[in-house]
C-alpha cells in the first residue's frame, strides 16, 4: 500500500476552511494565481507519491550510518533531495530576492503535508532547513543573508537547529555550550544531542544554527545567543573553506524514524568551532523562536500526515480483509471487514479528526502569511495573535492525534498491524516522536496556559471562541446539528478559561495540572469550528464529497466534541487531585 495524496480534500481545506483566497488576494502574493497553486500541488502530489512514498520503508530498514566518521543516508535519499533541489522546491515560501518563489506559507503547508505523509524521517531535511533560512532571513546580517541564504534557500546547503544539550531539553535555560568572541568571529564548544539531520554527506556543506552563552552572558534565559556555525567555512566569494571543528560523534538508534540522522553534535574538540553571532547577544532564545513557531507547526503538520498515511493504508487494508459476517450485512459473499460497524467507526474516528486538523493547521498557516503581509495593522495584529494561539494547538494536538491516529490504524490491521509488514507499525512508531521533539505536549500546553491565557487574563482566548461562535452561529442558522453542540462546548471552554485565570491566584500548580486537558479541550473546539466551516459549505448535498463532509461533521460533533464535558469536568475539578499526590504516586 502506497500513499495517494488527498488533492481533493487539501484543495477544498485551502479555499473553504483555511481562506487561501484572502491570502492570494495579497499584493506579495500576486503570482500565486489558482493555476499556478493548482500545478504545484498537483506536481508536490506526485513527488510525494512517486519519489519519497517508495523510499519510506527503506528508511525505516536500513536506516541513516555513521561510517568511518559520514553519515550515510538510506538508498535513495539523495537522489530524493535532488528532486527537491532540481525543482527548486525548498525556496516555495522565501522571498525572490534570495533566490525563493515568493508563494504562501499555506501552500507550503500543503506541499510538505504531502510529502510529510509519504515519508516523515526524509521530509524533516527540508523542513529544518526551511526553518532555518526563516532565522536567516529574520535576524541575519547583511553579510550573513549573502553568505548562507542563496545555497539554503534552493537546498544546496541544509540547515540544522542545535538547541538541545544532555542537561538542557524542555528548559534551555540550562544551556552550558560556550562561545568566546575571537576577532570577527566566536569560538563555540560544547556538546549538543539529537540534532536532526545534524551531519549527512547529501550536500556540500551544512548550516547549524547553535545555541550558546558568551563568557559574560547572564544566567538563564536571558544569556543565551544564536550563533551560525557552517560545517565548512564559506570564503567571501562564497566558495567553500576549511572544515570546521564541529562533527557528528554518534548518532542515536530509536524508535522510529529511522531514516532521519539524530546526531550528538561535538562543537569545539580541537581549537573551537568558528561561529558568527546573529543579532544582538543574549537575544538568541527569541530569535530561535522563530525557528520554533515554524517548526511547531511543522512537527504538528507530521501529526497530521502520519495519520493521513496511517488512515489510507487502514482503509486500504479494511477493504481487502475478509473475515466473518458483519453484523447486519445483507450484502450476498464475502465482504472486506470495513462493513463491520466497529471498524467503520474506527475510520470515521480517524477520519473525521484529520479533516479537524487539517483545517485548523492550514488555517494556522495562512494566519502566519496574513500576520506578515497584510498592509493593515489591525488585521495583522489579530492574525498573529490567532497564529500564536493556534500554534500549541497545531503542535501539541495535532501530535497527540497522530499518535492515536497510527494506533487505531494498527487496531484496524488485527495481528498484521503489530508485525512490520504491512507498515502500518512503522506509522506507528515513526508518530511516537511528534508529541515529544520541538517541546514535548506539556510544553505546548504551558505556553498556551501559562504565557497566552494566563497573562492576558484570558482575553486573546475569548477572541478566538469569538470567531468560533461566529462559525457556530452560521452552522446553527444553517440547521447543522453542529452549530448548537459547538456553542455549548464554547460555553464550557469559556467557563475553563475563566476558571484557569481564578485557579491561578489561588495556586500556580492549578492550571500548570491542567494545561494539558486544556490543550486538548481547545483543539477539539477549534477543529470542531474547522468541520463546522465544511458543512455550512457543504449544505444541502446528497451524494459525493461535500455530502461526505455533512456526515464526518456530525461524527466529529458526537464522538469527539462531545469530549468536552468531560474535561471542563476534569479541568475545574480534577486538578487539586493531581497535586495531591506524594501518597497517590507511591
Ligand atoms: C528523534 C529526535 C530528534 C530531535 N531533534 C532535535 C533537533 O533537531 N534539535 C534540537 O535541538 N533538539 C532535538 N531533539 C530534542 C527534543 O527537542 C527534546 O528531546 C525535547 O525538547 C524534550 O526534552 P528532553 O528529552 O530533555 O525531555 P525532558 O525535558 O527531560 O522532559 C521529560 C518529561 O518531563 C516533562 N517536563 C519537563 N519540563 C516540564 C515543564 N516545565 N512542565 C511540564 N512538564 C515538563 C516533559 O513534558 C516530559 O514528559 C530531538 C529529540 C529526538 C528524540
Amino acid at each position: 500500500m502506497t500513499y495517494a495524496a488527498p488533492l481533493a480534500d487539501i484543495k477544498f481545506v485551502l479555499e473553504n476552511v483555511a481562506g487561501l483566497g484572502k491570502v492570494t488576494a495579497l499584493p506579495v502574493f500576486a503570482e500565486a494565481t489558482p493555476d499556478l497553486v493548482e500545478s504545484i500541488l498537483e506536481e508536490a502530489a506526485k513527488i510525494a507519491a512517486d519519489t519519497l512514498a517508495p523510499l519510506n520503508r527503506i528508511g525505516d530498514t536500513d536506516g541513516a550510518k555513521l561510517v568511518d566518521g559520514k553519515v550515510r543516508v538510506s538508498p535513495g535519499w539523495q537522489e530524493a533531495w535532488n528532486v527537491l533541489v532540481d525543482g527548486g522546491w525548498n525556496g516555495l515560501p522565501f522571498s525572490p530576492e534570495h533566490g525563493g518563489m515568493g508563494l504562501p506559507n499555506v501552500l507550503n503547508t500543503a506541499v510538505h503535508e504531502m510529502w510529510q505523509a509519504a515519508n516523515m524521517a526524509f521530509t524533516l531535511c527540508p523542513m529544518l532547513t526551511q526553518g532555518a533560512v526563516n532565522a536567516v532571513e529574520s535576524y541575519g546580517t547583511a553579510e550573513q543573508k549573502a553568505l548562507y541564504l542563496p545555497k539554503m534557500v534552493t537546498g544546496e546547503w541544509t540547515g540544522t537547529m542545535n538547541l538541545t544539550e544532555p542537561g538542557a531539553g524542555s528548559d534551555l535555560a540550562a544551556i552550558r555550550t560556550k562561545a568566546v568572541p575571537e576577532g570577527d568571529h566566536y569560538r563555540i564548544s560544547g556538546s549538543k544531542i539529537f540534532i536532526t539531520y545534524g551531519d549527512h554527506e547529501m550536500v556540500e556543506n551544512i548550516i547549524h544554527l547553535v545555541l550558546a552563552r558568551l563568557p559574560d552572558a547572564p544566567a538563564g534565559v536571558k544569556g543565551i545567543s544564536l550563533f551560525i556555525v557552517p560545517k565548512f567555512l564559506v570564503n567571501a566569494d562564497g566558495s567553500l573553506g576549511a572544515r570546521n571543528d564541529a562533527v557528528c560523534a554518534s548518532l542515536e538508534h530509536k524508535l522510529g524514524i529511522h531514516g532521519s540522522p539524530t546526531a550528538v553534535m561535538a562543537f569545539g574538540e580541537k581549537d573551537g568551532a568558528i561561529g558568527t553571532l546573529v543579532g544582538e547577544a543574549n537575544r538568541g532564545l527569541e530569535y530561535m523562536f522563530t525557528m520554533m513557531n515554524h517548526a511547531r507547526q511543522a512537527v504538528g503538520l507530521q501529526g497530521l500526515a502520519i495519520a493521513e498515511r496511517a488512515y489510507q493504508q487502514a482503509l486500504y487494508y479494511a477493504r481487502e480483509r475478509v473475515q466473518g459476517k458483519p453484523t447486519g450485512w445483507t450484502g450476498s459473499g464475502p465482504t472486506g471487514i470495513v462493513n463491520h460497524p466497529d471498524v467503520r467507526r474506527m475510520l470515521m474516528t480517524m477520519k473525521c479528526q484529520i479533516e479537524a486538523m487539517r483545517g485548523l493547521i492550514y488555517s494556522a498557516a495562512a494566519y502566519v502569511d496574513i500576520a506578515h503581509n497584510h498592509d493593515d495593522a489591525a488585521e495583522r495584529a489579530r492574525a498573529q495573535l490567532l497564529a500564536d494561539l493556534y500554534t500549541p494547538l497545531v503542535k501539541g494536538w495535532s501530535t497527540e492525534l497522530g499518535n492515536v491516529i497510527a494506533s487505531l490504524g494498527v487496531q484496524v490491521h488485527g495481528g498484521m498491524g503489530y508485525v512490520e509488514e504491512t507498515g502500518a507499525a512503522q506509522h506507528f512508531r515513526d508518530a511516537r516522536i511528534t508529541t515529544i521533539y520541538e517541546g514535548t505536549t506539556a510544553i505546548q500546553a504551558n505556553d498556551l496556559v501559562l504565557r497566552k491565557t494566563l497573562r492576558d487574563g484570558g482575553q486573546g482566548i475569548r477572541v478566538l471562541l469569538a470567531d468560533v461562535a461566529a462559525t457556530a452561529d452560521a452552522a446553527a442558522a444553517a440547521g447543522l446539528a453542529i452549530g448548537a453542540k459547538l456553542k455549548a462546548a464554547i460555553n464550557t471552554a469559556i467557563a475553563c478559561t475563566d476558571w484557569l485565570v481564578g485557579a491561578a491566584k489561588e495556586d500556580p500548580r492549578l492550571p500548570a495540572g491542567a494545561a494539558v486537558p486544556f490543550l486538548e479541550l481547545m483543539g477539539i473546539v477549534v477543529g470542531a469550528q474547522m468541520m463546522a466551516k465544511a458543512a455550512v459549505v457543504a449544505q444541502g448535498a446528497t451524494d459525493g464529497f461535500l455530502a461526505a463532509k455533512l456526515v464526518t461533521a456530525d461524527f466529529y460533533a458526537d464522538h469527539v466534541l462531545s469530549k468536552v464535558d468531560g474535561l471542563g469536568q476534569s479541568i475545574q475539578a480534577g486538578s487539586k487531585a493531581i497535586m495531591a499526590l506524594d501518597e497517590a504516586l507511591l
